[in-house]
């Protein structure tokens, strides 16, 4: 189906075909035209799905066709849980908006008010907030959202995790009764589904993908290493050349700067991204990533969210997460927009409940693999400020011996996970050749987006 097909007037269609899309994924085929026709629309789907167009361009759309009217205040306003995610959703809008007059103003923490606040009185037509700055701008009267006609809750169950919902219930509360809502979440629990009777009027309910399940186009892959081994493994894996743009999680933003220390001693090129850095660096880490200038971004699990970074080869689970949703998050990561991606996980003796848990999760097993080459037998470095020591990497309450111990479901990589691998690389990805990260995009998935969710 093209978008022509969806009705979303020739500016929007010149404006994704600069954006080089040539038809709709999943969601934006289903969301579109329910927006369109002015339903509440609840949207279930991972990021990475589309699912940012799939309601800013019908948004535009609409908001275009009524924009010859008086203008009061905004029309539309979007909130996310980070500024990283504000951001990107604005570059997205304002790329897909390109030929349409409307002007859009970002609201964020961690960075100085003063435009903020010129630019909600200037009157935005579309705001994109998180909702702590939101809230303290609104409340100081700034921002006319009387004559509001959309609401998007993005990431809504991220929302909820980070503690927002009273925010968001104080926002609401201010809004219009009369206006078009809509919320988008990876998954619908319970919490999701009451906040949707407080917020939405009949909505209809669009899912893609079965609940939680990652993306399939990602290769999954775990190594079992003892503690101490982290980082030489780390080390180790990234000798392969076709790790070219690695994000790597670290459960703790002090671990993600050790992380970013010991590869910064090879001579990698990193950056880091958590909640202890302020938005220069954030959005600079981001930028050396995209551009190739960092070979690899060390984030923690909120840091990383919005994330919206093309041709990520690798993601690794440096410290394994303890929720399946988390999982399902970081690995969304790479395997965007059609590519591969390998996602590889450390997993300790401590992390092997959380594995069960995320099998179980996502409904199938997740392959071992043994690094070639790796001593696994090196013992266990005397404790130092750098790295490797107990409260490095550790999650407290076991001791230091069973670091040391060998790792006992270490299984050898079956030949069919590493020729699939290859098999997935194809030949096009020689990073050795001087292409550099950028040059190294990883092949086309020819069988298009999410499959089981056909
Ligand atoms: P999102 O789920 O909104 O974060 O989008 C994921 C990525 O897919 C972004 O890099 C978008 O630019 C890209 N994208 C969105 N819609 C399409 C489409 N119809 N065709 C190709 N790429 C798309």
């Amino acid at each position: 189906m093209p978008f022509r097909a969806l009705g979303l007037g020739n500016h929007i269609l010149k404006a994704i075909g600069d954006a080089g899309y040539t038809e709709p994924t999943p969601i934006q085929k289903e969301a579109i035209p329910l927006i369109l026709a002015g339903h509440d629309l609840i949207g279930i789907a991972q990021t990475g799905t589309g699912k940012t167009a799939a309601f800013v361009l019908p948004m535009l759309v609409k908001l275009d066709r009524s924009a010859a009217g008086p203008r009061r205040g905004t029309r539309a306003l979007v909130v996310a849980p980070t500024r990283e995610l504000v951001v990107q959703i604005d570059e997205n809008a304002r790329a897909y908006g390109k030929y349409v007059s409307m002007r859009m103003a970002t609201v964020y923490g961690g960075v100085g008010e003063r435009p903020q606040i010129d630019a909600l009185r200037a009157g935005a037509d579309i705001v994109i907030a998180t909702p702590g700055r939101l809230l303290d701008l609104t409340g100081r009267r700034y921002g006319d959202f009387s004559g509001l006609e959309f609401l998007v809750l993005d990431e809504a169950d991220r929302m909820l995790d980070m503690g927002f919902l009273p925010q968001i219930r104080q926002i609401v509360r201010t809004l219009p009764k009369d206006r078009q809502t809509m919320l988008f979440s990876a998954s619908l629990s319970s919490e999701i589904e009451s906040i949707t009777r407080e917020f939405l009027r009949n909505p209809k309910l669009v899912q893609i993908g079965r609940r939680a399940n990652p993306a399939e186009t990602v290769t999954q892959f775990v190594y079992e290493v003892p503690m101490h081994l982290k980082p030489a493994l780390l080390a180790h894996l990234l000798k392969d050349p076709q790790m070219n743009m690695v994000l790597v999680f670290t459960r703790t933003k002090h671990g993600a700067d050790r992380v970013a220390r010991r590869l910064s001693q090879m001579n990698v090129p990193s950056a880091t991204l958590h909640s202890n850095k302020s938005q220069g660096q954030r959005l600079r880490a981001l930028k050396d990533f995209k551009s190739g200038a960092a070979r690899v971004l060390v984030a923690t699990d909120i840091a990383a969210r919005g994330i919206d970074v093309d041709g990520i080869s690798h993601v690794v689970n440096f410290d394994f997460p303890p929720h399946p949703e988390d999982y399902v998050h970081r690995i969304g990561r790479t395997g965007r927009a059609h590519a591969v991606g390998d996602a590889i996980s450390f997993v300790t003796p401590e992390d092997h409940g959380a594995l069960r848990s995320l099998e179980r999760f996502i409904g199938r097993g997740v392959v071992r693999k043994r690094a070639e080459g790796f001593d696994y037998g090196a013992a266990a470095p005397p404790r130092q400020p750098g790295f490797g020591g107990r409260r490095d990497f550790g999650r407290g309450g076991h001791g230091g011996r069973g670091e040391r111990r060998a790792v006992p479901g270490d299984k050898p990589a079956g030949a069919g996970g590493s020729q699939r691998r290859r098999r997935r690389h194809g030949g096009g990805r020689q990073g050795g050749s001087g292409g550099g990260p950028g040059s190294a995009k990883p092949p086309k998935k020819a069988k298009g987006w999410w499959p089981w969710s056909r």
